[in-house]
């Protein structure tokens, strides 16, 4: 008798870790119902590496009368399968609208996956991103996620967004209301945040991570990116804040950690500025002030570049 319970234990086991999205070391990958009928799979937030199959961002899914919308649905055709397959866990609804938050493919490229189950899905984003996205960015973040994750290769075929959203559009989609903002630089010039009104949840893309650091590139602005973080904490309290990488939460704990990492480095650019000193001679002053932040995923690899980033905007603003 023992043995038959135990057999049938162990078949149910093997059954449910079949269905599930593992990931290594990171565990299992689900989404959890985060605030009303808004459901999020936190991914791990570290670097695109082969153990995390090159996903790390936080795909959502906002589930209305008759279909879902979904945010950010991850970053390559791979792991959008497996995620679509989480998806169905929460829900069989259709997916009938993604909104991509920005240009980088770790946050979009599973749009593919989506609209191979889903053909007639809207997939919108700012004309920018799509414009940008064509141009040679996505080819980029292509080679960018292939390189470190291995879980690329064949799947090329962009789906890039077709339906172009700007700053202060109302999209209504089944039931469910969201508004856009798109601040003009600040992680990049791509960006747009969105207001689900329902759940009175803020998706914020890259412009907020937690435990992880990532790069600002040529289109991006620190000083923007402080900008607008000070802009929504002024604003209302709202229930939910959903970063690009990292755990969601309430609007302080969530955002305060990496606002606090960016002013202490605008500020350790300022001292290199009036001091004339170098970004990387002011950098052990910038730790010192940062250590709660060294067990950030990609501290020690972009602090520098962050302040020779930060340095460069105070420099154009001087020559202004
Ligand atoms: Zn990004």
């Amino acid at each position: 008798m023992k043995k038959v319970l135990l057999s049938v234990v162990v078949a149910g086991v093997l059954s449910i870790s079949a269905n599930a999205f593992t990931l290594g070391k990171y565990g299992e990958m689900k989404f959890e119902q985060a605030n009303q009928n808004v459901y999020i799979m936190h991914g791990p937030a570290v670097n695109p590496s082969v153990e995390n199959e090159g996903f790390m961002n936080n795909p959502a899914i906002i589930e209305g009368k008759n279909s879902l919308i979904m945010i950010d649905p991850g970053g390559n055709y791979n792991v959008g399968k497996k995620i679509l397959a989480e998806v169905g866990k929460i829900s069989k609804k259709p997916i009938v609208a993604i909104i991509d938050t920005h240009k980088h493919g770790d946050h979009w490229f599973a749009n593919k996956a989506v609209a191979e189950k889903y053909p007639d899905v809207k997939i919108y984003a700012l004309q920018k991103m799509i414009d940008v996205s064509k141009a040679g960015e996505a080819e980029k973040w292509y080679n960018i996620l292939e390189r470190l994750s291995k879980n690329l290769e064949g799947t090329k075929e962009f789906e890039f967004p077709t339906i172009s959203i700007k700053n202060g559009d109302k999209l209504q989609i089944d039931d469910q209301t969201f508004y856009i903002h798109s601040p003009k630089r600040a992680h990049t010039d791509t960006d747009v945040l969105i207001v689900h009104a329902q759940s009175k949840t803020l998706f914020l893309g890259d412009n907020l991570m937690k435990n992880r650091l990532g790069g600002f590139d040529e289109s991006s602005s620190i000083m923007g990116n402080i900008k607008l973080l000070e802009e929504i904490k002024k604003a209302p309290e709202l229930k939910l804040y959903v970063p690009g990488h990292g755990p969601s939460g309430k609007m302080n704990e969530t955002i305060d950690p990496f606002l606090y990492y960016m002013e202490t480095v605008l500020v350790g650019a300022k001292v290199a500025l009036d001091e004339d000193m170098e970004a990387y001679e002011v950098k052990p002053i910038v730790v010192e002030k940062l250590q709660d932040y060294l067990k950030w995923d990609e501290f020690s690899g972009q602090l520098g570049k962050h302040l020779q980033k930060a340095l460069g905007e105070l420099e154009a603003l001087d020559s202004e």
